[in-house]
């Protein structure tokens, strides 16, 4: 049973006892590894010296290389167990559990236990040398809006941060290429195996098959749009932004404004075509 995103029962800012009763109350269903199986869940308890924590963003050190018994770097870390799961969940779109250790060196440790911090998303990920000279595998997580603010557990806002711990790696992606998914979204992805409904692609990636979920009545004000599969595709990146920046539109037989081509649709999922008239209503004309 290992559940994705919140779990039902735990509160974010709950504190656990021990790793017993986090993996007891479902968040964290290992209890050594700081990555739980799937990549559901990490959990912070000090490991690695150069990981950074400004309690919404995360720098993250992969698993693996390290000497059971020193725990020094012995060997390169791989884009395999843990580390995959964690570069598929980027890929994906699928959130990941936050629990942090009273061990871990943060503001943003509590002061006993172990606290469930909330859902964030793995925004990117990379390789770089260690202290030690081999490679390992870091991720940059960051918190999804719309959570209870994390307590601090000694009671105290970092302020004496380095300045640009938390900088993008390339400069030029401040803003992520990372689109988050709705778990309704992930859903529709996983049905059409992140295959563009619209042109076929699949676009592979190290960390698994990369898709996007997209809207067709808009999500927000004004439109509204519902968060239901009657209103979500499974788009490639250049469709999904052809068919949100109007260069392409659905009739209501399904078939594509500018080809004439029918969108594929699998077997449980119809797309409402109120939705698409509603899309087309938005086009320059
Ligand atoms: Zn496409």
């Amino acid at each position: 049973m290992d559940i994705r995103g919140e779990v039902a029962g735990v509160k974010v800012g709950q504190v656990f006892a021990d790793r017993r009763a986090v993996y007891d109350a479902g968040l964290h269903r290992t209890l050594v590894a700081g990555i739980a199986p799937k990549g559901y869940s990490i959990v912070l308890s000090g490991g690695y010296e150069d990981d950074v924590d400004d309690g919404d963003a995360i720098i993250y050190t992969g698993q693996g290389g390290r000497d059971q018994n020193t725990g020094k770097q012995i060997a390169d870390q791989e884009l395999t167990r843990g580390n995959l799961s964690l570069a598929q969940n980027m890929v994906q779109g699928v959130p990941v559990r936050v629990t942090r250790g009273r061990d871990l060196d943060s503001p943003f440790a509590p002061s006993a236990g172990y606290r469930y911090d909330g859902l964030y998303q793995v925004e990117d990920y990379w390789t770089e040398r260690g202290k030690s000279g081999f490679l390992v595998y870091r991720f940059r997580l960051v918190r999804l809006d719309g959570q209870p603010p994390i307590a601090p557990g000694a009671g105290v806002i970092p302020r004496d941060l380095p300045a640009g711990t938390m900088a993008p790696r390339r400069v030029a992606s401040v803003s992520s290429r990372v689109v988050r998914s709705t778990e309704v979204g992930l859903r529709v992805k996983q049905l059409y195996g992140f295959q563009c409904q619209f042109c076929g692609t699949i676009l592979e990636t190290p960390g698994g098959r990369y898709a996007e979920c997209c809207h067709i009545k808009p999500l927000g004000r004004p439109h509204n749009g519902p968060d239901v599969m009657e209103n979500v595709l499974c788009l490639c990146p250049n469709c999904h932004v052809r068919f949100d920046d109007y260069a392409v539109a659905l009739n209501d037989d399904l078939t594509l404004t500018d080809t004439g081509q029918k969108i594929q649709l699998v077997d449980g999922h119809c797309i409402d075509v109120d939705y698409a008239r509603y899309h087309r209503e938005l086009m320059p004309r």
